[in-house]
């Protein structure tokens, strides 16, 4: 098999809690899989294991074959966006975009080129000297899109980034993020707890449920072969 990222038996409580219960996941390079489920039923921790931000009680994580279960989050080249827009307030938009080369001794010169690029990869480049509380909270979450992809990640954790925003919003830049997406061929692991947002932008979806992946396959097989009524209830299969 040619997995790029492999999760193996990940296991997390919080207290008694069993938040995470032996989470085993392939991905395959340029891959987007969707985690799909209610809330609660730990699709932000596992990403936050994924990037180093949790640290599981036990399995591994593996990029590249590489072990990443040990290294901190800036050793992971694993970028992430969350469902509230994580940007420096007090940094411009081009700030905000160039912060990551810059933490990574990048020349001024790269810095410059990259963060144009981004701009206008995102349509934002009447934006770039405006700061974060100035933009629409779609224009945010295209600036921090841009920002994760700054640092050329090889693994992108979108924790329900279009959750915050208006219904029209939202179904114009799901479509952008997978255009980038496929574009790029980066490889992403997308949450949402939406059955039609993960309908729409995944190659594969795995569906969670207390802590547990109950079911994963390409969307299709999903929506007209739910193994459990649980997930049938949860792609709509029933309407
Ligand atoms: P989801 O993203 O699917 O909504 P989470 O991963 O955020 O779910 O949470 C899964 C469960 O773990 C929830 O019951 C939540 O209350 C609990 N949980 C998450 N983070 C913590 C924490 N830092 N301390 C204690 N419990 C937590
Ligand atoms: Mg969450």
């Amino acid at each position: 098999m040619n997995d790029y990222l492999e999760l193996q038996a990940i296991r997390k409580n919080f207290g008694n809690t069993r938040v995470l219960d032996n989470v085993d996941l392939q991905i395959r390079e340029g891959e987007l899989v969707t985690l799909l489920g209610p809330s609660g039923c730990g699709k932000s921790t596992l990403l936050r294991c994924i990037a180093g931000l949790a640290d599981p009680d036990s399995g591994r994580i593996l990029l590249e074959k590489k072990d990443l279960t040990q290294l901190p989050p800036r050793s992971r080249e694993v970028g992430m966006v969350f469902q509230s827009y994580a940007l420096f307030p007090n940094l411009t938009v081009r700030e905000n975009m160039e912060y990551g080369l810059k933490m990574r001794r990048a020349s001024k010169d790269v810095m410059r080129r990259r963060s144009e690029e981004l701009l206008a990869l995102v349509d934002l480049e009447d934006k770039r000297d405006a700061y974060p509380q100035q933009l629409s909270g779609g224009q945010q979450q295209r600036v921090a899109l841009a920002r994760s992809l700054a640092v050329q990640p090889k693994l992108l954790l979108l924790d329900e980034p279009l959750s915050a925003l208006d219904a029209k919003i939202r179904k114009n830049l799901r479509t952008e993020i997978r255009e980038i997406q496929k574009r790029f061929k980066m490889t992403t692991i997308f949450v949402t707890h939406d059955q039609e947002e993960a309908l729409t932008v995944s190659d594969r979806i795995c569906i969670m449920n207390k802590g547990v992946i109950v079911q994963d396959g390409i969307p299709e097989a999903l929506y007209n072969s739910p193994r459990t009524e649980f997930v049938a209830r949860f792609m709509g299969s029933y309407n």
